[in-house]
């Protein structure tokens, strides 16, 4: 049976441009995964009124109503108070999150205000749901049909109590049905082109579902399946998952939800090789997003932002004339910046990037988007030239990253890296 949610985030910031939500698209993602079908979010302000409406339609409609915020301290946080209005009940302290809410700020050394026991108070016949990362604890509770759970805005906070305590619950649903998904991540081909060979899977009603989605120059192949029990949905997803593998063979780079770094920064750690980075245009962004990967010591040697002409000279020996000769975005300057951050790091591959990010400095022969690449390794040294269309300096800047992880992936699944 279709189980119905709608996500609710709650907050003056949120509505007045200060602050983009992102909560509700975690929490979205998380209840699609067990099988929920989210219809529709909601961003309001903390005002009574506004609020109110809103939590009234979102659990007359839907079977699980997610809000976050609203939940702090102070008067202008509503949320308990507009759910006792809306079901016509009291607010109860709840003594055993009050006590926690005082142990929690004398253990940082904070002192207790009289107002953080707003925190504590629940509305009558909700179900406290306990917060072990910050004061506001939340709460769930039946509103007619629905099962609101109130939580708090902190991404952090909010993370918690959903993993620990909201999935764990709303998948114990009876009314829910059954379901697992499995992910293969795609590198290569036209989302026409996958499409056709894996078509006759993607037939309407098919279970498991198989279904294309494509999102940062990456294709996932999502397995859906649906059965009586989440075990046996489980494997037929995967039954399904050893059909496509061969229909698929090399594109596949990964499984579940891996992104393009994580997998580089795997094949190079299993391929006991490493990894350092020379970048003009992309400005250490490809630094920044590789030691987000727990582990990556392993791999990554380091890497230097070389802007200027000098830069490239001083920091990666790269010769002044050649930067005379062919200018700064040329394929031998992107090779020698490889070569020079190869050898300067001592790593076994180093990656280098050169370009004109815009909005000026284009011209007719090196329009705004033309960025080079090089590619150091023991044996040879490589470079090429990959003209992006000019959308902007982010655009740019994002789809040499890119291009440079893509690289990377070939070189190690070429067994080189
Ligand atoms: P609150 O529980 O309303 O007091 O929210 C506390 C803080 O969490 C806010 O000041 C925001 O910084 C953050 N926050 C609240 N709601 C969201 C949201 N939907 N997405 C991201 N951050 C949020
Ligand atoms: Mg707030």
């Amino acid at each position: 049976m279709t189980v119905t949610a709608e996500v609710l985030a709650i907050g003056d910031e949120l509505v007045h441009g200060g602050l983009l939500d992102t909560n509700s698209k975690r929490i979205a993602a998380e209840l699609e995964a067990i099988g929920l079908v989210v219809r529709r979010f909601t961003v309001t302000s903390d005002d009574p009124s506004a609020l109110r409406e809103v939590l009234a339609e979102a659990t007359a409609r839907a079977d699980v109503v997610v809000a976050t915020g609203g939940l702090g301290p102070t008067l202008d946080d509503r949320t308990r108070d507009v759910v006792a209005d809306l079901l016509g009940v009291e607010q109860l302290l709840h003594e055993p999150s009050w006590e926690r809410i005082q142990q929690w700020l004398r253990q940082r050394g904070r002192p207790v205000p009289d107002s953080n026991r707003r925190q504590a108070m629940l509305p009558q016949g909700a179900v406290p749901l306990d917060n072990p990362v910050g004061t506001a604890p939340g709460f769930r509770v039946r509103i007619g049909r629905a099962h609101l759970f109130a939580l708090p805005g902190v991404p952090r906070e909010m993370e918690r109590l959903l993993q620990d305590q909201v999935l764990p619950a709303v998948a114990e649903l009876p009314e829910l049905t059954p379901v697992a998904q499995h992910w293969l991540r795609v590198l290569g081909p036209s989302e026409a082109a996958l499409g056709e060979r894996i078509e006759p899977f993607m037939v309407p009603g098919r279970n498991p579902a198989v279904g294309i989605t494509a999102s940062g120059g990456l294709l996932t192949v999502r397995i859906v399946a649906t059965a009586a029990t989440r075990a046996d949905a489980r494997s037929f997803c995967l039954a399904t998952a050893a059909e496509l593998r061969p229909l698929l063979g090399e594109w596949v780079f990964a499984e579940g939800t891996t992104e393009l770094p994580e997998a580089v920064a795997e094949r190079f750690a299993l391929g006991r090789k490493t990894l350092a980075f020379a970048e003009s245009c992309t400005g250490g962004a490809l630094a920044a997003r590789l030691v987000d990967v727990p582990g990556v010591s392993a791999v990554f040697q380091g890497g230097v932002v070389a802007y200027s002409n000098a830069a490239k000279q001083a920091l990666l020996g790269v010769p002044e004339a050649l930067l005379a000769a062919h200018g700064a975005v040329s394929e031998p300057v992107a090779a020698a910046m490889a070569a020079g951050a190869r050898e300067r790091f001592a790593a076994d591959v180093a990656v280098a990037t050169t370009g004109i990010a815009g909005p000026d400095g284009g011209s007719a022969e090196k329009p705004v988007g033309t960025v080079c690449f090089g590619l150091a390794r023991a044996d040879a040294t490589v470079a090429w030239t990959v003209r992006i269309p000019d959308l902007g300096r982010t655009f740019v800047r994002d789809r040499a990253v890119f291009e440079v992880w893509r690289a990377l992936l070939r070189e190690a699944l070429d067994g080189r890296g």
